[in-house]
């Protein structure tokens, strides 16, 4: 028997439609390009995204169009987020900080016919413009006086300003759900990038469960600011949560910086705000120079941290410092992110700091509708005992099948479960945690060494500002672990320093063979250490003996 309720696509126009009907005047504010504050709401949001759209498809944009943006987090970024999804096209968002060798990839690839960008990315597309030959517009994502100086530049240029004059399209048109909404690569430290192609069924699905309570949390009460790139897995869905709850958003355009990111939080009064781990430490850094307080000037409640490990000594300082809860996350762009997020349990009420702060270090606990498992390398599934370690094998309805254009070859077992690539451990309540990348674990004498544990450990040390933890082949024990550090400025921490505050914090047999100290750490596009650059650059390193 069916059941007898209606079959609405969910589709994400109704998101827009949703905000502007009942959010109208929930802020959207922008540190722009060139700097200054800019704010709009939900009902102009709206407005815009339906003249782009009706611009858009008068370009004969729309269904199987692929259109590309290479852009920092703006209410015009935004715009096109809603008006290329709302017409049933493609939204391809470039993370920027690929190589020449990436983009010329991934531009042809994805066939994007459009490429909206920031003028930030001005001499980026003059450089690449003739190696992405299926471009046939290129839109500055500014007013009509950049054409001036871009103009003779760039091959077939237009402004994006100058499209809001066209006529707003009346009406979103309706499909059906499974059809592609918005295209991601990930990064590709090996071989080219792979397309992630998500729908709008599952980029809806993926927004409900984000904006639950014990998750992200987002609210017409809340104000989140979204470090977190557009570009990167759409920021991790914050913007349709937003739009679905009407909470105000803060974005911060290319204004990373700890003076601009401190800024932000205090004169919008941000409630909530997602980034990576490396955008926190230069706010730190930013704090301790300037000697500022940040619980007397900000009103932070969240810090939704991802990406890569959030070590100790953040989730610490966010409590002590901010008063502020670091919701830590584990996802990936094969999963639209969300995988696990880390809230207590009423079990854990009244825990002491010490208690609270390790839970906190893991990674979390499965979110409606991700399912996950932990397997040995025979496939065979692990106890859930907080000790067994094994490969991270995840599905449902926002988990990828087939990377795009690839749709001969499954990327599912037998089971329809998807191999992370990680390594974890999951205990009795379910709160995983995250041991290491495959690629990145240490292995020694038969046991591994967690990478994530051992650069945890050490970013607590005194006058340690990063840290990365390397395998360097080693005669007899296989691999032995190599510390490398950037010191934070003035501090003058030496190996023996570091070695003997992980004395007592880490198994002994886990100790660094070395600790070396380099002035910064290569980070990939998206913001995590470079594993592999820094294997490179150690491939000769020789350990004492
Ligand atoms: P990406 O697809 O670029 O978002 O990268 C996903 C990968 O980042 C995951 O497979 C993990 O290896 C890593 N990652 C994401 N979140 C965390 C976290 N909270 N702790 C440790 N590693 C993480």
């Amino acid at each position: 028997m069916q059941g007898l309720m209606q079959d609405h696509p969910l589709l994400i126009s109704s998101l827009l439609e949703h905000a502007e009907r009942f959010h109208p005047e929930a802020q959207i504010v922008t540190k722009s390009v060139e700097g200054q504050i800019e704010r709009g709401n939900w009902r102009q949001l709206g407005e815009r995204a339906r003249r782009l759209a009706g611009a858009l498809a008068a370009q004969g944009v729309g269904q199987g169009s692929v259109v590309a943006t290479l852009a920092w987090n703006t209410q015009r970024h935004l715009e096109l987020y809603f008006a290329v999804m709302g017409l049933g096209a493609v939204l391809h968002t470039i993370n920027p900080r690929l190589s020449p060798e990436h983009l010329d990839f991934i531009v042809n690839h994805a066939e994007d016919s459009y490429l909206f960008f920031d003028t930030t990315f001005a001499p980026l597309v003059e450089k690449m413009q003739q190696r992405f030959p299926g471009v046939r517009r290129f839109y500055a994502m500014a007013g009509a006086d950049c054409l001036a100086t871009l103009a003779p530049k760039i091959r077939d240029l237009g402004c994006y300003e100058t499209l809001m004059e066209a006529e707003p399209l009346a009406h979103w048109p309706q499909f059906e759900e499974g059809r592609a909404a918005s295209l991601c690569y990930t990064s590709g430290t090996t071989g080219n990038p792979k397309g992630v192609l998500y729908s709008h069924r599952s980029t809806m699905l993926h927004s409900c469960v984000a904006a639950q309570a014990d998750l992200m949390g987002a609210s017409a009460g809340a104000t989140v600011l979204l470090v977190v790139p557009l570009f990167h897995v759409n920021a991790w869905g914050l913007p349709y949560a937003a739009a679905m709850t009407g909470a105000k958003l803060v974005l911060p355009g290319p204004h990373l910086d700890g003076a601009s990111i401190y800024a932000l939080l205090r004169d919008e009064k941000v409630s909530m705000a997602a980034g990576v781990p490396t955008i926190w430490q230069m706010l730190f850094q930013y704090i301790d120079q300037q000697g500022l307080d940040p619980r007397a000037d900000l009103c932070l409640e969240t810090a939704v941290v991802g990406g890569s490990a959030a070590p100790r000594s953040m989730i610490e300082r966010f409590d002590r410092q901010f008063g502020a809860y670091l919701l830590h996350a584990w996802g990936m762009t094969e999963m639209s992110p969300l995988g696990v997020m880390n809230r207590p349990l009423p079990k854990h009420a009244g825990q002491d700091d010490e208690a609270r702060y390790a839970l906190q270090m893991k990674q979390g606990r499965a979110v409606f509708g991700v399912r996950l498992k932990i397997v040995d390398d025979d496939g065979l599934s692990l106890a859930h005992d907080g000790v067994a370690r094994g490969r991270l094998l995840v599905s449902g309805p926002w988990v990828i099948r087939h990377y795009f254009k690839d749709e001969q070859r499954s990327v599912l077992d037998a089971h329809g479960y998807f191999d992370t690539g990680d390594i974890a451990t999951i205990d009795a309540d379910g709160y995983l945690t995250l041991v290491d990348r495959s690629k990145d674990v240490i292995k020694s004498g038969g046991e591994w060494i967690s990478s994530i544990d051992l650069e945890n450990a050490a970013l607590g040390c005194p006058g340690i500002a990063q840290a990365a933890v390397i395998g360097i082949a080693h005669p007899k024990w296989q691999e032995r672990p190599l510390l490398i550090c950037v010191r934070l400025p003035g501090a003058e921490a030496g190996q023996a320093e570091v070695l003997d505050w992980l004395g007592g914090r880490v198994p002994r047999w886990w100790l660094p063979d070395a600790v070396v100290f380099v002035d910064s750490l290569p980070l990939t596009a998206t913001g995590k250490i470079y594993k592999l650059g820094l294997r490179a650059l150690f491939k000769d390193f020789q350990l004492p003996h």
